[in-house]
């Protein structure tokens, strides 16, 4: 048993009240995703007719023409960067990430260059690719995009996430309109986006998503979209993409999570995921100086989540300080903290049971009778983080 494990070497599990995050390890995979990819471990499959496999269940839930399985959605960006740049010459999958005598600039919306644990624009220059960056951070037009193609232009990139700025930019069909006048295709991270079918029907040429996100898959990513560039893109496994390889059991349970989405009753999820933050709620009203507000998701998943504000005058804590102490518990919780800095964090129900979400209720009201004497500014989030990170392996 996974508990067996993680005991005897002394790892907490965490209750994950976040979301999908893969500094959690991403998503709990279900049983027929665990047990596909034990039943293919001990066999030896050509890869290529596996990943063959995957491309026609892709098409099949997609309504791509093609589709293939990377190690994750931020190796199916670089992959599919660099098969727009070197098409399935082998001779320029192997010269990659030098890009001489091939087109080699990638487009970007200075709004989409996020950071989702790692930068966009760095998993483009990774594919040997130059990012040019069109816009403002909260301005983008479509000229804008027409205006940064040139002879080199290889690919552009539309980013759908909660991470970026989320108006003032060009959509995803203008974006396509402006890069396909000028023979441009499209590349479209959508890596925690529940909508397999739209961004393609909208026109992008490819499209990615994480297979370990809402899709409850093991690590790995799904890419769909034209043949040539999925094809394209599948070929940097003899090139840049060896050092990002997806194992036969990974394509195997994230085919399988695919599978199950199809399969899965999502009004059922749903209504137990708003029963779960409807009871979150009124556990919390009661305590003074906290207030809880619904919050729908910014890209129009279907999730509602629970927005907790902290007051430090009448608690004595910060939104940091009590998540900083809910991680610190037992049992280990994690909420969702990218705006901490803002005074609130949020509740996730996606990826807890009923009595989990009780469990964070109650911890919450524990420590907040017992305020600690620090008061952690948090004017340099990202410090604060990266300080965390460097102490590691401690
Ligand atoms: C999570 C995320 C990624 C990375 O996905 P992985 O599958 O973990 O590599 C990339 N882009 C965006 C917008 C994300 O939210």
């Amino acid at each position: 048993m996974a508990d067996g494990f993680l005991n005897r070497h002394g790892v907490k599990t965490v209750i994950n009240v976040s979301g999908t995050m893969t500094a959690l390890g991403a998503s709990r995979a279900g049983p027929s995703v665990a047990n596909t990819m034990a039943e293919v471990l001990p066999h030896f499959v050509r890869m290529s007719e596996l990943q063959a496999a995957a491309s026609r269940l892709i098409s099949l839930i997609t309504g791509a023409q093609a589709g293939c399985i990377t190690a994750c959605a931020a190796s199916g960006v670089v992959a599919a960067v660099a098969g727009c740049m070197t098409g399935s010459d082998l001779s320029k999958i192997e010269q990659l990430p030098d890009t001489t005598g091939m087109k080699n600039e990638c487009i970007l919306q200075r709004g989409h260059a996020v950071d989702f644990g790692a930068g966009v624009e760095q998993m483009i220059r990774l594919s040997g690719a130059t990012c040019v960056e069109v816009g403002s951070i909260n301005a983008c037009g479509a000229y804008q995009v027409e205006g940064a193609v040139t002879d080199r232009t290889a690919a552009a990139v539309y980013v759908v996430s909660h991470h970026t700025v989320q108006s003032g930019l060009v959509s995803l069909a203008h974006f396509v309109e402006a890069a396909h006048c000028h023979g441009v295709p499209v590349v479209v991270d959508a890596a925690s986006e529940y909508d397999l079918t739209g961004f393609l029907a909208a026109g992008a040429d490819i499209v990615v998503w994480s297979g370990h996100k809402f899709l409850g898959g093991p690590t790995s990513g799904i890419v769909a979209g034209t043949e040539e560039l999925v094809r394209a893109t599948y070929l940097q496994e003899h090139g840049i993409s060896r050092c990002m390889k997806v194992g036969k059991e990974s394509v195997a349970g994230a085919m399988t999570a695919l599978e199950d989405w199809q399969e899965r009753n999502h009004a059922a999820v749903r209504a137990a995921e708003d029963a779960r933050i409807a009871a979150a709620e009124q556990a919390l009203a009661g305590l003074a100086g906290l207030a809880t507000a619904r919050e729908e998701d910014p890209t129009g998943n279907p999730i509602t989540r629970l927005r907790v504000t902290v007051d430090p005058k009448a608690t004595g804590m910060s939104a940091f300080e009590l998540s900083r102490m809910l991680a610190a518990g037992d049992p280990a919780i994690q909420v969702r903290d990218h705006h901490v800095d803002r005074g609130y964090f949020l509740l996730d129900p996606c990826n807890v049971t009923d009595d989990e979400m009780t469990t964070v209720c109650t911890r919450i009201a524990e420590c907040l009778l017992r305020p600690t004497a620090v008061t952690t500014p948090t004017d340099n989030l990202a410090d604060l983080r990266a300080g965390a990170l460097r102490s590691w392996p401690q």
